[in-house]
C-alpha cells in the first residue's frame, strides 16, 4: 500500500532557500539587505522600503501563539482528525502558519511556542510548534515509521 504523503511546497526561486533552510535543521526568514525589515513569507522585494536586496537570517527558536484552530473535518490523509494549525508571531516580526504538535488541551492562545524545523517525512521538513521544553512529538503523521526519527531520545 502506498502512503499518503502531505502535500509538497511549491517551490520558486523566491522560496528555495526557506524549505532548504528547514531540511539542514535551520529556521529563517528574509531579512532586506537595506532596511533589516524581517518578511514571511517570501517575495521579491520589501515591502517597507521597495528594496530587492535580501539576506537570509535565523529566527528565534520561540515565538507566540497568536491564533490557532483544530480540524476535524474532513480528513484526507496523511492528516488525522484533530491536527491544530497555528500562527505564532517571533520577535523579529514575522508570522508563520504551522502545524502545532501540542496536545489541544495544552493549546492557549498567547503561549509561548518552541519552533522546529520537523519532519513530516524523509523528504519534507516544515516548521513545526512544540510546547516550551517539549522532548518529543505529541502528535505525529510519522508514528508509522521506525527508528530513523529525528526526535528520538539521546541514549
Ligand atoms: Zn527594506
Amino acid at each position: 500500500m502506498t502512503e499518503a504523503l502531505r502535500p509538497r511546497p511549491a517551490l520558486n526561486l523566491d522560496n528555495a532557500f526557506y524549505f532548504d533552510a528547514l531540511k539542514e535543521g535551520r529556521l529563517v526568514a528574509q531579512q532586506c539587505g537595506d532596511c533589516a525589515e524581517f518578511r514571511h513569507p517570501p517575495v521579491p522585494c520589501c515591502p517597507r522600503c521597495q528594496s530587492f536586496d535580501w539576506d537570509v537570517s535565523d529566527l528565534s527558536d520561540t515565538g507566540e501563539l497568536v491564533t490557532y484552530t483544530v480540524l476535524h473535518h474532513p480528513v484526507v490523509p496523511p492528516f488525522e482528525a484533530g491536527y491544530i494549525v497555528g500562527l505564532v508571531e517571533f520577535a523579529e516580526g514575522v508570522r508563520i502558519v504551522m502545524n502545532l504538535e501540542i496536545d489541544e488541551a495544552d493549546v492557549s492562545i498567547g503561549m509561548k511556542v518552541e519552533v522546529r524545523p520537523h519532519f513530516y517525512d524523509p523528504d519534507l521538513a516544515l516548521p513545526a510548534g512544540f510546547a516550551p521544553g517539549a522532548e518529543t512529538c505529541v502528535r505525529s503523521s510519522t508514528e508509522t515509521t521506525d527508528s530513523t526519527d529525528d526526535d528520538e531520545k539521546e541514549a
